[in-house]
């Protein structure tokens, strides 16, 4: 359904502690799709800071040199002033688009994104930020503006599925809670595939990092070992793997061509002694993925530049220089937090 003009004051969901409730929470749609359909248990809702769907990297040097009043100040007297595009915006955007195609195809579909915006801006100087939402055609549902040490408190109660946000410690704040997340930096980002393309690492990221330990700890000869004695039994989980999870199950609505979404595993476990593992995990949790690469260590900033996706996880941060270095939107997966 279009809305050409809709805005209403939606509220995330608050535990009962008055003292932690959220000092504000809008919903501000204009010129965009939305679903009134939409049903948040159903919904992948992703949650973004704003710093990683803005540039706000001038805005918060301001706020570490100068003090809150000062960076208020300057929010608000360029409240009308659009921020630039930051690192997440694109994968926001290609969601949105995503959505769009679901619903041509079922007006009824349930299954969508909704995208929550979190900010640890004051109400009062988040109107740049909502303003912002709304001249790039943000379909937004949420805006939460946190007054909060630990903003992520409020993420389980809001069914959030994937947290991206510029701030270690609110993405690992975000892990412990069971929440899919990880941390976006300032990049260059260029201009990806117009269909949503995703791409995960196995390991730590899909998987669990039971063998990468092994590997870590006992070298190379002990993690294949232990990968054949294992060969039989699926690999644990990962952080990301529920998120991939819901991905996958969306993917499934298109066809195998011509698809808006597609998903990719493109791990460093080598095709040789360690692929049939991954594959046979990834068959028997029913993930279908579109491509898979095997790269037995060899660094995958170059397959990146090809694919052109959206947004790539990995937990290794020599891997996510080399995604940023062709300027593919990388997203940490911190392993130690
Ligand atoms: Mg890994």
């Amino acid at each position: 359904m279009q809305i050409t003009q809709h805005a209403q004051i939606l509220s995330c969901n608050h535990n009962n502690e008055g003292r932690n409730e959220l000092r504000l929470s809008i919903g501000l749609l204009s010129g965009c799709t939305y679903s009134p359909e939409k049903d948040t248990n159903r919904a992948i809702v992703i949650a973004v800071s704003s710093r990683a769907i803005f540039d706000l990297e001038e805005e918060h040097r301001l706020f570490l040199e100068k003090g809150t009043e000062e960076f208020e100040n300057h929010q608000r007297a360029n409240e009308n002033e659009p921020l630039k595009e930051g690192t997440a915006f694109n994968f926001i955007k290609a969601a949105q688009m995503v959505n769009e195609k679901l619903l041509e195809k079922n007006p009824q579909e349930k299954l969508l994104f909704d995208v929550i915006l979190v900010s640890n801006n004051s109400p009062q100087s988040g109107s740049r930020i909502i303003n912002s939402a709304k001249h790039y055609g943000l379909d937004i549902t949420r805006f939460c503006f946190v007054n909060e040490e630990d903003s992520t408190k409020y993420l389980n109660s809001n069914n959030v599925k994937l947290f991206l946000s510029a701030d270690k410690t609110d993405v690992c704040n975000a892990l412990k809670r069971g929440i899919p997340a990880a941390m976006v930096f300032k990049q260059e980002v260029l201009a990806p595939s117009d269909q949503l393309r995703v791409v995960f690492d196995g390991d730590a990221v899909l998987f669990s990092d039971e063998t990468e330990r092994i590997f870590r700890e006992k070298g190379l000869s002990e993690a294949v070992n232990y990968e054949k004695l294992q060969e039989s039994v699926p690999i644990g989980e990962g952080p990301l793997k529920e998120f991939a999870m819901l991905l996958g199950e969306l993917r499934k609505k298109f066809s195998l061509d011509n698809s808006p979404l597609c998903i990719y595993l493109m791990t460093s476990r080598s095709n040789r002694d360690m692929s049939a593992r991954a594959i046979r995990t990834l068959r028997v949790w029913g993930l279908e993925v579109d491509e898979a690469f095997f790269l037995d260590g060899a660094p995958k900033g170059p397959i990146l530049s090809q694919i052109q996706p959206h947004i790539f996880f990995d937990d290794g941060m020599h891997h996510i220089w080399g995604a940023q270095g062709v300027g593919t939107p990388a997203a940490l997966v911190p392993s130690s937090c």
